[in-house]
């Protein structure tokens, strides 16, 4: 079959399936001439990605979920997607999300909530919601999303698919639309461990438009061929009592599997994981707050009527949505004088204790296992309490917070739902991640 054939295929199927899912916000209205006119001879040829919406893509539709972004078409590409286009790959369409990556469900998408593919009633998870169901229903089959705090792994776990958070400064940041700059992290879900791998060869590496960006060239195939040693496995469980019975059953099937292959398991205690929820709330708002200043107006997307300019910025931003604006209030508050040291200030002390916890236990073992999620996907509408949402958090933030890789793979069902485990490792050990994933596949 031929790479237009191919998209045809999958053109087709989005869009007898998605609107009964919602994974989609917009689909590239180039992609058949772009799969005609392509070099056969790429090595990702033809290559369908889907892309999260806060992701830039030159020339198509880019809102970050928001009305404020609403028809906007940016003038230049994400460096991931521009990697991915130059090795052949093609963008299939634009993922749903929670505005600005805000949310752990999808929910707060302004135009419409993605649902859960093995359970419509339920949320995907966020928020990357769109990227994980469009991968889980196989709406595509490859897709990036975004990772500041857990919106890759927890809707990879909602949704039974593998995704990871990179070390942070491993795939550049350049075209991801800024949330909190410090935690943000894009990265790929897909249905395979080996996927995941092709996905960040072509994606990942140093790039002179991201100063954060890691000066380390991706070698995830070759990390996959190579042997699996026996590890040292640390597996988290102090104080994290609310998990479902699933999601215990999961971690000693886990830790079974681990044990088979000669792993050495113990169990670990890293105290400051379980605090990193009070500090990620108040550090990603504190970047978010000035971060999302930019959309006043003047230079992207939407702008109001206003005779005079702070009139004009005022209505531009009242578009903004009330968990967005919410984030910008807590943020401005947390880092006003008077409050910086009390809450701002804390809050990067705290951050750095977590990161020495995590270098600390990373001497005693070389991987640590835990949840990705406390339970499976939860209804849409259950979370009316912004508290109760950003508690779903409790398992991926610490990542985030210590710029740590993470991969959240399957791990079973509860109820028909699916479940989600992550593994972490060291800084920058991105490719033995993987390969200690490949055990799961
Ligand atoms: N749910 C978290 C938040 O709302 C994480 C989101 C993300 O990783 N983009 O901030």
């Amino acid at each position: 079959v031929s790479p237009r054939e191919v998209a045809q295929a999958y053109l087709e199927r989005v869009r007898r399936l998605d609107p009964g899912l919602g994974a989609f916000l917009s689909l590239n209205g180039r992609l058949l001439e772009e799969a005609e006119a392509l070099d056969p001879s790429l090595p990702l040829a033809g290559l369908l990605v889907a892309v999260k919406d806060n992701i830039a893509t030159q020339g198509l539709p880019t809102t970050a979920g928001s009305r404020l972004l609403e028809g906007f078409l940016p003038p230049y590409e994400a460096t991931a997607v521009a990697r991915l286009k130059a090795l052949g790959a093609l963008v299939l369409g634009k993922t749903n999300l929670d505005e600005f990556g805000m949310g752990s469900s999808t929910e707060h998408s302004v135009f419409f909530p993605t649902k859960n593919p093995f359970d419509p009633s339920r949320v995907p998870g966020g928020s990357s919601g769109g990227s994980a169901a469009a991968v889980a229903a196989d709406l595509a089959p490859l897709a990036l999303g975004s990772d500041t705090g857990g919106s890759v792994r927890q809707p990879a776990a909602f949704c039974g698919v593998y995704g990871l958070k990179p070390t942070y400064g491993r795939v550049s940041r350049y075209g991801l639309l800024a949330y909190a700059s410090s935690l943000d992290q894009i990265g790929p879900l897909a249905r395979s461990v080996r996927d995941l791998a092709l996905l960040l060869d072509a994606v990942a590496g140093p790039d002179p438009r991201d100063a954060t960006s890691l000066d380390q060239p991706p070698r995830f195939g070759e990390a996959l061929e190579a042997p699996l040693r026996p590890l040292r496995l640390g597996v988290v469980r102090e104080g994290l009592s609310g998990n479902s019975r699933g999601v215990e059953r999961a971690l000693e099937e886990a830790l079974g599997v681990f044990q088979g292959l000669g792993f050495a398991v113990r169990e670990v205690s890293w105290p400051a994981l379980l605090q990193a929820l009070a500090a990620y709330y108040i550090l990603a708002p504190a970047e978010a707050s000035a971060n999302l200043a930019r959309y006043d107006g003047t230079l992207y997307g939407y702008r109001a009527e206003g005779e005079e300019l702070w009139r004009m910025v005022e209505a531009t931003r009242a578009r903004l949505g009330l968990e967005v604006k919410r984030r910008i209030l807590v943020g401005t508050f947390v880092l006003s004088s008077g409050y910086y040291e009390a809450y701002y200030g804390r809050a990067q002390a705290f951050r750095r204790r977590l990161k020495a916890e995590a270098r600390a236990l990373f001497q005693e073992v070389d991987l640590l296992l835990l949840p990705t999620t406390p339970h499976p996907a939860f209804p849409l509408g259950s979370r009316p309490d912004p508290l109760a949402m950003y508690r779903e958090d409790l398992y991926t933030v610490g990542a985030s917070l210590a710029g740590l890789p993470a991969l959240s793979f399957p791990a079973g069902f509860e109820e028909g739902l699916p479940l989600g485990l992550q593994l972490l490792a060291p800084w920058g050990e991105d490719e033995g991640l993987l390969r200690a994933a490949l055990a799961f596949e």
